[in-house]
């Protein structure tokens, strides 16, 4: 059996134009990387391009290939195929020399349990590179634990377990950091100040991060470019702004018919899509309809619609959510892949 073609990327913002050079050389630059573990990619082709002083995002289902990916940007595991240049060496010619300049949170780091967190911190940093107490206490107040650094590791809580694993990440002055799944295990105000302590890292302290998440929601407000990963290949990649708003005029109409609408509008030749808005519960004919327009349309759709003797109570334009370009991706996916039965999105919704 031949194996389905995968789908191609959408690739928005400047990475649209192959071969075009970013600005400065970039921190991560992954050519066709592929992992295959017992004939299965976990990884197929993937290319990314990670520009410094970026909050990077992969975002992903479970299983996508995230954790795979970044085991292998940091020379954790060795690629099947493919190449990575860190700050444009090649890792796998100078990996001892670069792994200095990059702190990481990968499925969480192995502390001593009877040690302080301080004494931990100290530990591990000073494997990479000498850390003074100083670094040590500034990485623990970084993520909220400078009264806690004294404690045994053993006894702090599941999240501050976590933002110790950041702190690690952090405590030898990396320029790039890279974090699997961050904000996993925190409570809203410990999110909050990782969202904040990773938009500081890149905005004030010009470093570089790479991050992945599940968390929709997090990626959009924590990451200026992002890249969308579907069963080992990057399915979209940009800049986040210019994926969650695409070139196309969205609104939602709220018409007296709401079945009739969508079926009208699903005829017209300047709609891209069109979909019940609300809850499927709630059918068609009671909710209101989200259309995709070719552009600013907004005015021959309610034309179209009043001429057909539909009465529209509301016409609003709708921004794109990242959830909902994620879905559609996903969707694609596993209709290239021959799979209708798409599995959960994140959060544990299906896809749409
Ligand atoms: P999650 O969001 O669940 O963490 P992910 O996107 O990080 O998912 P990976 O952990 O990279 O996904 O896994 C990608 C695929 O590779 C999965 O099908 C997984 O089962 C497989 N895989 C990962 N590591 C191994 C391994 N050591 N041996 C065999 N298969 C593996």
């Amino acid at each position: 059996m031949t194996e389905p073609a995968p789908p191609p990327a959408r690739v928005d913002g400047p990475e649209a134009a192959p071969g075009a050079a970013p600005a400065a050389e970039p921190v991560i630059e992954a050519r066709g990387l592929a992992k295959v573990y017992g004939g299965r990619p976990a990884v197929d082709g993937l290319d990314l391009v990670v520009p410094r002083g970026s909050v990077f995002g992969l975002l992903g289902r479970n299983g996508a290939g995230k954790t795979t990916t970044m085991r292998m940007l940091l020379g954790l595991i060795r690629p099947t195929r493919g190449s990575i240049r860190l700050f444009g060496r090649a890792l796998e010619r100078e990996r001892l020399a670069l792994l200095p300049r990059i702190g990481c949170l990968v499925e969480g780091p192995a502390f001593y349990p009877y040690l302080t967190g301080r004494q931990n911190l100290a530990l591990l940093g000073g494997l990479i590179r000498p850390v003074s107490p100083e670094h040590v206490q500034a990485a623990l107040e970084r993520v909220g634990l400078g009264d806690r650094g004294d404690d045994r590791f053993g006894a702090y809580s599941t999240g501050m377990r976590q933002r110790l694993g950041i702190a690690a990440a952090l405590v030898h002055d990396p320029e790039l950091v890279v974090l699997d799944e961050p904000v996993n295990g925190l409570d809203p105000p410990a999110v909050l100040l990782v969202r904040r302590l990773i938009r500081r890292l890149v905005e004030e302290e010009g470093r570089t991060v790479l991050v992945s998440s599940h968390l929709l929601h997090e990626v959009e407000l924590t990451c200026d470019r992002l890249a969308i990963i579907e069963r080992g290949r990057v399915v979209a990649a940009g800049e986040t702004r210019a994926l969650v708003r695409p070139d196309e005029e969205r609104v939602e109409v709220t018409a007296s018919d709401a079945g009739r609408a969508l079926a009208l509008c699903r005829g017209l030749p300047f709609v891209r899509d069109a979909r019940p808005a609300s809850a499927p519960e709630g059918g068609p004919g009671a909710g209101a309809v989200l259309v995709a327009l070719d552009g600013p349309r907004a005015g021959d759709l309610n034309r179209a619609l009043v001429e057909a003797g539909l009465e529209v109570s509301a016409l609003v334009p709708r921004r794109r959510t990242l959830e909902e370009l994620f879905h559609a991706l996903a969707r694609d996916a596993d209709e290239a892949a021959g799979d209708p039965a798409a599995p959960p999105g994140p959060g544990g919704e299906a896809a749409a």
